[in-house]
Formats: C-alpha cells, structure tokens, sequence
C-alpha cells in the first residue's frame, strides 16, 4: 500500500481509534495503523467456558463524551452500569470495611481517626499553600491529612486507579484537580466544591459501565466504522519528514517492508514506542518519552461457586492497603456488578496483582499466581473450595506512571513538538490512564489535527 494519506494514526488502543473515528466523521481520511493482530490495545474481553472475562480494564467511568460517542456508535442499548450504591471495601485489620463515599458517612466512619477528621475541618475553614516544587501524593496527603488516611484510603485508592506508588506519584500530574483546588481557593476541599460549582452541564455521579457483552463492543464498534481505514498487522518502524513537511512513515505488514506517505502523524503509542519514532526527527524526544515508568501488572481471575464464597459479595470489590503485606492490590467482584460474567450458581473474582509498588510480583508464573490469588482471598471471602475457573493475563507495561517530575516532562516534549508541525500525541501518560481521559484527549487531538488540515 503506497497511496498518501490525510492523517496517519499509530496505534490503535482506545486512543487511536478515537482519533482516527473523529477525523473520519470530520470527512478526514484518517487511517490506523496497529501493530498487533487486533484492536483495542489493552482493552479486551473474551467467553470462555460460560465466564465472560475482561483481560485489562474491568469497567471504567462514564463521562458525557463517552456517552455520546456510544450514542454516535449505536450501543448505548448494550451499556450496562453497576448498581449505583455498590459499596467499596477497605481491607482494615483483615476485615472488609466500607469506604465512606459522602460527607455524612466519612464523618460518621470508624475507619477513620477523630485527628483525620480533625484535619480535614482544618483544610475546610483555613488556608493552605502548596509547596512550589512538585510534591508526591503521600508528601501530599501527610502534609494536608494524615498518613493512616495515606495508608488506609489513598495509597488502596491509587493502588486501584494508577497501580502507583503514592511517594513517587506527583499530586499535581496524577490528580491535577486536588492540586488546583488548594491553589486556587487555599483550601483542597473547598476548591473541589467551588470547581463543581463552576461546572456546565448537569450534574453526574460517575457510574461504573460496561457492556453487556464486554468492554470490546466498544472497540468493535469503532474498527466496524474505521472498516478497511484500520489496519491490522502493521507496526510502523520508522517516520521521516519529506521536502514538502509531510511524512513517510515505515512500516512491517506481513514479513515485508513498505512505507506510507501521510500529511499529518498521531502518535497513539506507548511513551516508550512514541519517544523511539520521534528520535528519528530530533534524538532529545527519547530522553523525555522513553523514561516514563509502565508499571506491570497481572489481572488473575477466579470463577468460584456460589457456595464455596461464604461472603456475601455485595459491592464493587475491595482494596488493600500495602501495610496489610498481601501482594493482592484488590479484588473486583464482577459477577456482582455486572450480569452474564459467570455461569448461573458461580461468581467470578478478579484480582490485580504488581504494580509500582510490588513490580515482581505480576511476573510471578502463571500457576504461582493463580495460588497466590487463591491464598490470599480465601479467608477475606470465606472462600471453602477450589476455583473451578482461571485465567491469568500480564500487562508488563500496564499503567504510565505520573511520577515527580511528569508535568515538565511532558511540557518538554510539547515545547519540541512545536518544532515539528503535522505531528500530535494521543494516549494514557498524557491526560490521565482512564478510558474516559483517552477517549477526551483523543477527541481534542482530532479537533486539532481537523483545524490544523483546514487552514
Ligand atoms: C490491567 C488494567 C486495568 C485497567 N483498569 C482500568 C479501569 O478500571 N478503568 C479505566 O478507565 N481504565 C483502566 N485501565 C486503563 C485504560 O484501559 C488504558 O489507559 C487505555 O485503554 C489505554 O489506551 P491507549 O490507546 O492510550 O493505549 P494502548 O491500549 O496501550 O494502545 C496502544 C496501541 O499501540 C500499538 N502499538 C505499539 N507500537 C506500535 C507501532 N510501532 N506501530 C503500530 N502500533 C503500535 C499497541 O499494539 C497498542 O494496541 C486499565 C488498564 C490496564 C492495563
């Protein structure tokens, strides 16, 4: 294939799909390039034996974007959502413990210390001041609260968003809102509450969502409507700037080299791929992108039945705080949140294993971490027999860490960028690893590159 293309994406996980689906709405002749036999990056679902499995993200958070794009791609009628009160769990002295989600009920809960409470008042009424240097989430939280709500709220917090490590996280990249609150209003929880204020558009209470045949309708969707503009099998190898300022991008498909003309590039890749193509434009890309921690992680999950779980399972799962010394970060209860994950009479469990904080451990053997699984959640859950049921997937780089130092970082990689015209960047160590950060970044980049085209 040598015909010249509008815009050429590389990679197609959530983020690449998205733009290339934009710009293709937008009338652009945007094609995906993917170096893998399918789409969807890390989001994949599959059946087996009457269990219905998410190998990477297990549900994710609805925002109004997504919600139109599911609108747009015909399969709002195939979202399912979890039971909006599904309570969370805390492991606390080896009991399962309910995280307080409102005002009221973190005022009233025993998890948390009268000091705590204490200082979160302190934050209400006075004023604070950020440190200018980049500050660490738990630099953060022990400044502003205390460290048993670092250890027993927001380190289990970050364990389930970042698979992070809270002293190497920055409060300002990873959560940019808390950070802005205390800037601009003095005050983490009264800045939070005048940014709601500020809001356009009606109120909404994220809700855990999927599909009812799995996170990959989603994907299948949106490669349904790229059709024969996705191609699968081709790992671009290399980029190059022709005389004109368009591109020509290498590519792998099937044994043979061949390249593609493109008058604009997004690079939906990991930071590491992204800082390797980039380099062949301007070597310092390399040095900023390419350092970037991936942590890993090993999604275990276990079909039990029923009778052999003794606990009641109702919720969303549980966390575990690092001190409780489980190599489990937590646990998702999906046949308790969604319906058709197991077959009738069984349930099915899923724990993330690794992280940033436990790296070897997601790299344990298979059947070493099905056992480990099994150990460890059997006296949390009363758990009396066997798993009938097991699959074990390894991300070795699951999740972009938003360390100390991420926010300048990226800012570098921008300020080169303005450098080289025709390129953009798209995917999770931007702005933010949710799908819902992805799908809002993609969607802007698209708008960019859209604008960029018309002038
Ligand atoms: C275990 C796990 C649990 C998660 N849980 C949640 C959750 O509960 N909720 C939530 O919202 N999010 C969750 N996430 C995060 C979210 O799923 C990801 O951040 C998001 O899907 C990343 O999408 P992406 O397109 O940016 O990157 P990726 O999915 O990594 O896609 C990048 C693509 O680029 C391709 N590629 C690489 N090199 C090349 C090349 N040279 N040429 C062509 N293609 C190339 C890759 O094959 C890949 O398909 C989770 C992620 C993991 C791994």
């Amino acid at each position: 294939m040598t015909r010249h293309v509008q815009t050429l994406v590389v990679g197609g996980g959530i983020s690449g799909l998205v733009c290339a689906y934009a710009l293709r709405k937008a009338g652009v002749d945007a094609h995906v390039f993917e170096a893998s036999g399918r789409a969807g990056g890390v989001i994949q679902s599959i059946a087996r034996d009457g269990f219905l499995l998410e190998l990477g993200p297990q549900s994710f958070s609805t925002t109004a974007p997504l919600r139109e794009l599911f609108q747009d791609l015909g399969i709002s009628d195939q979202v399912v959502q979890a039971p909006a009160h599904a309570p969370r769990h805390v492991l606390v002295d080896g009991a399962l413990r309910p995280v307080p989600l409102s005002p009221p009920a973190f005022f009233t809960s025993s998890l948390i210390g009268a000091s705590i409470k204490w200082r979160v008042l302190r934050d209400l009424f006075g004023k604070s001041v950020p440190p200018q240097t980049d500050e660490s989430v738990a630099a953060f939280v022990r400044r502003k609260f205390s460290s048993q709500l670092l250890d027993r709220l927001v380190g289990p917090f970050v364990s389930g968003v970042y698979a992070g490590d809270p002293e190497r996280l920055s409060v300002r990249s990873a959560f940019p809102s808390l950070h802005e609150a205390e800037i601009s209003a003095g005050s983490v929880i009264r800045g939070m509450f005048r940014a709601a204020k500020t809001k356009t558009g009606p109120r909404e209470r994220p809700t855990l969502t999927t599909f009812r045949e799995g996170n990959d309708i989603l994907v299948r969707a949106l490669s349904n409507r790229l059709g024969p503009s996705l191609h699968l099998g081709a790992s671009i190898s290399g980029i190059s700037v022709q005389k004109d300022g368009s591109f020509s991008a290498q590519f792998e498909a099937s044994g043979a080299s061949e390249s593609i003309p493109a008058k604009s590039l997004i690079l939906a890749t990991p930071s590491n791929v992204t800082g390797q193509l980039l380099s062949q434009l301007d070597s310092s890309f390399e040095p900023l992108l390419a350092p970037i921690e991936y942590a890993p992680v090993a999604v275990v999950s276990l079909g039990y039945r029923r009778t052999d779980v003794g606990h009641s399972l109702g919720g969303f799962g549980f966390l575990v705080p690092r001190s409780a010394g489980l190599r489990i970060l937590g646990t998702v209860w999906n046949s308790s949140l969604f319906p058709g994950r197991a077959p009738d009479r069984n349930s099915l469990l899923t724990s993330f294993v690794g992280g940033a904080t436990d790296p070897s451990a997601a790299m344990l053997p298979t059947e070493g971490l099905v056992s480990l699984v099994h150990r460890e959640i059997s006296p949390i859950l009363t758990i009396t027999g066997e798993p009938v049921f097991a699959s074990v997937t390894v991300w070795p780089r699951a999740l972009p860490q938003y360390n100390l130092g991420h926010s300048d970082r990226l800012a570098a990689v921008a300020k080169l960028l303005r450098n080289h015209p025709g390129i953009w960047l798209a995917g999770n160590y931007l702005r933010g690893p949710a799908i819902g950060s992805c799908v809002e970044q993609a969607l802007a980049v698209a708008d960019e590159v859209r604008e960029a085209l018309e002038k």
